[in-house]
């Protein structure tokens, strides 16, 4: 009897672990700072951010989180913070021009060769200075019509030649979604490649299982992903170990981070941390100066510091694991690389 209960818990847990991993999720303030052993007045000066933009926290990532550290640079990233409330010249809704780009509601056109398809706007976690954090989401995403819509757009586009699945993250998509999407996208004879940005094999690890390994492994197109990682600590066991199915099904493996002040603003944090995705399989590919996003001020780098944090990356690291420093301008076809003849501050005017 006993047996068998187990067996059936056991078989259900294979089958939909990351779902309830996703439903299980910390959204309370109060809790979080339980869990972690800090200070509950932490929670009462967080409410009000919390409030705008809601606390959302993955077990996994909790898991990597130091207990009773305030400055953990994994808590850092997630936790609601008063500093949110201050407004900052220059710090807007939509920094990156993501609204004046919208071909449909789930496709943008900004990049040349290049289309963003956002297939929805939910994300396990919740950076705080996440640049789409005031994308109005709500307005439909995440339904077969949307899609549909977009792909019959970028049939008409021969001039792209890679879709890039963007969110919100793109694998909280079910499989059958995320199958139907990439049957169809594999179907466009002008399409090279589909890349997929998502902190997922980060955030919920358990979600890169062997069924989703086999819809990326049995695409058309090549399949690249473009994961976010800030910091070495967010490469524990379980990340590791769903990058290395990652690329063991075909998937090539690019790493995006972010500047953050108090978190990675450190070269020797940074040279870890190309160190560590390298032996994961992973290549280093952007350093983003912070996108202004209104309440995101406090994380930002000085842009002397983003150039002494770049050379010393070029001087210590072989040139294939230093991340290219870049800015992100709204209306460019592309990145614009961090100006190393000193004129930082004009990229950000
Ligand atoms: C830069 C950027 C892209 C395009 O990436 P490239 O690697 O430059 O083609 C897509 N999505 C977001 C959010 C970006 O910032
Ligand atoms: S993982 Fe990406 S989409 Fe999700 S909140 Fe963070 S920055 Fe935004």
């Amino acid at each position: 009897m006993l047996a068998r209960r187990g067996h059936r818990w056991q078989a259900g847990r294979s089958k939909d672990d990351w779902r309830a991993e996703l439903r299980a999720t910390v959204r309370d303030l109060p809790g979080l700072c339980r869990l972690l052993d800090l200070d509950p007045r932490l929670a009462a000066a967080g409410a009000a951010a919390a409030e705008r933009y809601t606390l959302r926290v993955p077990k996994a990532w909790l898991d990597l989180i130091e207990r009773g550290n305030p400055e953990d640079p994994l808590l850092l990233q997630i936790l609601p913070t008063e500093e949110e409330m201050q407004r900052s010249p220059g710090f807007t809704q939509d920094p990156v021009g993501d609204q004046s780009a919208q071909v449909t509601p789930c496709l943008l056109n900004k990049y040349s060769g290049r289309a963003l398809l956002l297939v929805t706007g939910s994300c396990p976690v919740h950076c705080r200075y996440c640049f789409r954090r005031w994308f109005p989401f709500v307005a439909g995403l995440n339904h077969r019509l949307n899609a549909a819509q977009a792909i019959g757009q970028l049939a008409r586009r021969s001039d792209v030649t890679e879709v890039i699945l963007s969110g919100g993250d793109p694998l909280l998509l079910n499989d059958h979604s995320l199958q139907t999407l990439l049957t169809a996208l594999d179907g466009l004879p002008h399409l090279k490649r589909v890349r997929i940005h998502s902190r997922i094999p980060i955030t919920l690890p358990r979600r890169i299982d062997a069924r989703l390994c086999r819809i990326l492994r049995e695409g058309r197109k090549p399949r690249v992903l473009v994961v976010q990682t800030n910091h070495p600590s967010e490469l524990g066991e379980e990340a590791l170990a769903a990058l290395a199915r990652l690329q063991a099904n075909g998937v090539r493996l690019l790493n995006q981070s972010v500047l953050l002040r108090g978190i990675n603003d450190d070269a020797i944090v940074l040279h870890r941390l190309s160190e560590q995705l390298f032996e994961a399989g992973v290549m280093p590919y952007y350093l983003h100066q912070l996108d202004r996003v209104l309440g995101s001020a406090h994380f930002e780098v000085p842009p002397e510091v983003c150039a002494q944090i770049d050379s010393k990356l070029r001087a210590t690291l072989p040139g294939y694991l230093v991340p290219r420093l870049v800015v992100e301008k709204p209306g460019a076809p592309g990145k614009i690389a961090f100006d190393q003849a000193g004129q930082g501050p004009c990229l950000l005017d």
